[in-house]
Parts: C-alpha cells; structure tokens; sequence
C-alpha cells in the first residue's frame, strides 16, 4: 500500500493511491483532471505541442491558472513553437519552456556534432534535452499530468494507470504522482473533442503528422501505418519511448 502525503499551505491530504486508482480507472478525462486539481496544489500539465492541447482545454475551466510547462528541446519544428505561443495566448497562460543544461548540451555537440542520434540512438540526446530538463522541474512540483493515450503505443502503453506514483522520477525524500487523463481515449475522441470545441492544433497534424516530437527525430506516417512509425524510423524495435515515461519500458 503507498501513502502519499501532500502538504500544501492550508492542507494535508493523506490517500491511498491505490484506491485512488481503483476510483479513477475508466474515468473520463475531465473526472481524473478534476480529481488530480482538487488533490493538489502544486500540480503541472506536461505540454508536448501537439494534441494533448485538449488537457489544457479542459484544464483551464478547472483552473485558470494551472501551470504549464514544455520541452523546448531547441530541436522542434517552427510549427510547433507557433503552436505553443499560440496556445499561451488563446488560453492566457504561462507556458514554462524547459531547456537543456547548456555546458551539457555544448559538450555533446562539440563531441559528436547535431546528428549524433541517427548514429548511435536517441537516447543520449534525449537524456540532454528532455530527461535532466524534466527532472529539474519535477523535483519541484507534488504531481505531474501527462497526455499519455494506451492507443499510442500498443508495446509500451498498454498497462500503465490513470493515476501512478512516477517510479522513475520519484526519490526517497520526493514522492511525485502522475495522472494520466487521456488513457482511455482513441485518437479519434481526442480530435472529436477538438473539432466538437474549437480547440487550436498544430498545423503539422494537416500534413501527416500524428505524433509530434522534435523536427530531424519525427516524419508523417503513411495511410493505416501506426502513429509512433513516425517517431526514430530509423532505429529498430518497437519500444520508442524518450525517457519521459521510463516506467512503462518492462526491463
Ligand atoms: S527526439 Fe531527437 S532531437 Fe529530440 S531530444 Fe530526442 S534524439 Fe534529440
């Protein structure tokens, strides 16, 4: 059984996350969103630019305030920083744009030049630009919600829950939860939901694109291929995950 305590200014919420998962599995995303604003405080959306704008959507009318924050990796399309300004100014929010350590950075470049990835995996390069950055910002926030669908990746995203303690972010002193409020939804109820309300998207979805990341790692798929086809073509095996959500990978 896990506790998990949240001390806010006011408030101390004990609940069993267990439980807690047990009442939200299924649930509509507007529910869990709901349930995870009303349980904390400091609590951040994880903003990829892409489709999962429908989480601030619907976050918004919870709380007008809710911290937003995305991965400017330096590498992403111009489209989609269009799209992230575009989003902070029809919502009227703060996006906190999260950037790689620059000696860091620096360091990998200088050593094995923009491209590396297409030579030796991804995964160095997303650890610089996507993992450390995340890191940083969730040492500092009680809970983290993700865009995260099981449509999305039939090999990695099938068992994970609508509400979790993040095992691959959470330390001894820092116990961090994600909720996870597009689970259940196909791509097709996603963009229902934003044709049905008007939301903006990223004008790369008209030309192809399904899942969106950064511009040399991400290309449009074919008619019936699947979504992460798009995502590191180049390297073989199925499980095409960045590093954001390591716990799904089974060792
Ligand atoms: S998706 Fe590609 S460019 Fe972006 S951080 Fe990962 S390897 Fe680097």
């Amino acid at each position: 059984m896990t506790q998990v305590l949240q001390q806010g200014k006011h408030i101390m919420t004990t609940f069993n996350i267990e439980q807690l998962q047990i009442e939200l599995a299924q649930k509509n995303p507007r529910i869990i969103l709901k349930k995870a604003l009303e349980l904390f405080d400091n609590i951040a959306i994880s903003f990829s630019g892409a489709e999962d704008v429908v989480l601030i959507d619907m976050a918004v009318a919870i709380r007008k305030d809710i911290q937003v924050f995305s991965l400017d990796t330096g590498r992403l399309h111009p489209e989609t920083y269009r799209f992230i300004e575009k989003v902070r100014k029809h919502y009227q929010i703060d996006i906190e744009l999260l950037t790689p350590d620059r000696e860091v950075l620096d360091s990998l470049v200088k050593k094995k030049g923009l491209f590396s990835f297409y030579e030796d995996g991804h995964q160095e390069c997303c650890g610089i630009r996507k993992v450390e950055p995340l890191k940083r910002k969730l040492a500092h926030v009680d809970a983290w919600i993700t865009g995260q669908r099981k449509d999305q990746s039939l090999d990695t995203r099938q068992d994970i829950p609508e509400v979790q303690i993040d095992t691959a972010f959470s330390t001894e002193e820092h116990r961090l939860v994600k909720f996870n409020p597009l689970l259940n939804w196909s791509s097709a109820q996603v963009w229902d939901y934003i044709e049905a309300y008007q939301v903006p998207y990223n004008e790369l979805h008209e030309r192809g694109f399904i899942s969106i990341g950064c511009e040399p790692c991400t290309r449009a798929v074919l008619p019936n291929q699947h979504e992460r086809a798009g995502r590191w073509w180049w390297e073989s095996g199925a499980k095409k995950e960045c590093g954001l959500h390591a716990g799904n990978l089974k060792k």
